[in-house]
């Protein structure tokens, strides 16, 4: 058996599509146009990437959009000037910093002074509290997480009673994925480095979510046949058949052997990085919604 290739790149761009023709609507209705500002410190070459695709993404998206580029050194205090500003922007419904940060800011400080309702990143704690007391509505959730939950339910419909192991247990990642598991009634393991013999557990699991950033760890023999995989690694890796010095990008699970037996599969990239994205956009959209006192989209 070959697996569904779950095509993350088509359906992050259907979803784009219809929060542009969402957005056009709520500005004709109400003349509010959704606006995120993301905000980078210091000269990461992937972060700048990043944050240029979530750029040319707002811009696609009909939203006003503004990046706020500070320097390595900025001082912590500057940092913390620059959100209470952008929290009390009436344009300003997202706001979202790029992480890692340097060394001397801490980045908790950070994340936690912004405000909740703006926080489409979903780290601040009153966000993590509303997904865990399982109000979902209330709050803006991790968006990798909720892009990898939209791409199960495509191929699995309802998720109620499923087996799902979440390897890693990340604030950004694998703690989300798991509350948003059990929020759609999944018996859920949290799956981590100090997990005993990894791959039977994994067996067990109907839905098997990998954000553990070690390249093709997760096995094929590891798949329970039938299964829903969904790859959230995004790994850098040597790649000297395509020539001296040239790298490519991998998953945590091994494709190759995965594919074999899984019921369907994301590949890397082209499933979950273009959901990120996708549902960054989207929170932006639901925190302007919500700031018009108007109700979530489905
Ligand atoms: P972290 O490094 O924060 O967390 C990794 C988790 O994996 C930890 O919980 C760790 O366990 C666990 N782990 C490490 N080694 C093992 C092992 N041998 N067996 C079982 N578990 C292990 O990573 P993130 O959650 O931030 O990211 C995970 C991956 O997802 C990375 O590849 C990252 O690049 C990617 N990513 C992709 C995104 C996308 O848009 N597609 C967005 C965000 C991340 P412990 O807690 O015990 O140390």
């Amino acid at each position: 058996m070959t697996a569904e290739r779950i095509d993350g790149k088509s359906i992050a761009a259907d979803l784009r599509d219809k929060i542009a023709v969402e957005a056009k609507k709520l500005i004709d209705e109400t003349k509010i146009v959704p606006g995120i500002a993301v905000v980078i410190v210091g000269e990461d070459p992937a972060s700048k990437v990043y944050v240029a695709s979530k750029g040319k993404a707002a811009k696609e998206c009909n939203f006003h959009s503004v990046q706020h580029t500070l320097p390595e050194d900025t001082p912590e205090a500057d940092l913390l000037v620059l959100i209470e500003k952008l929290n009390t922007d009436d344009a300003i419904h997202g706001i979202l910093v790029q992480l890692p940060l340097p060394n001397h800011i801490n980045e908790s400080k950070v994340l936690n002074l912004i405000r909740p309702d703006k926080d489409v990143d979903g780290f601040h704690p009153i966000n993590v509290g509303l997904l865990t007391a399982g109000e979902r509505d209330k709050a803006l959730v991790p968006c990798t997480p909720a892009g990898s939950l939209i791409l199960a339910k495509r191929v699995l419909g309802n998720l109620s009673g499923k087996n799902a192991v979440v390897i890693g247990r990340s604030n950004i990642v694998g703690k989300p994925m798991a509350a948003l598991l059990l929020a759609e009634s999944c018996t859920v393991t949290i799956a981590h480095s100090r997990t005993k013999d990894l791959p039977e557990v994994v067996r067990g699991a109907d839905i098997v979510v990998a954000a553990v950033g070690r390249p093709q760890m997760v096995k094929g023999d590891w798949i329970k046949e039938g299964a829903c995989v969904i790859d959230v690694g995004i790994n850098r890796i040597d790649a000297p058949e395509r020539g001296e010095g040239k790298t490519r990008l991998v998953g945590d699970v091994d494709y190759d052997s995965a594919v074999e037996r899984a019921g369907s599969i994301t590949p890397v990239p082209g499933g979950v990085g273009p959901m990120t994205i996708a549902l960054l956009m989207a929170n932006t959209l639901t925190a302007a919604r919500r700031a018009a006192g108007l109700s979530d989209l489905d």
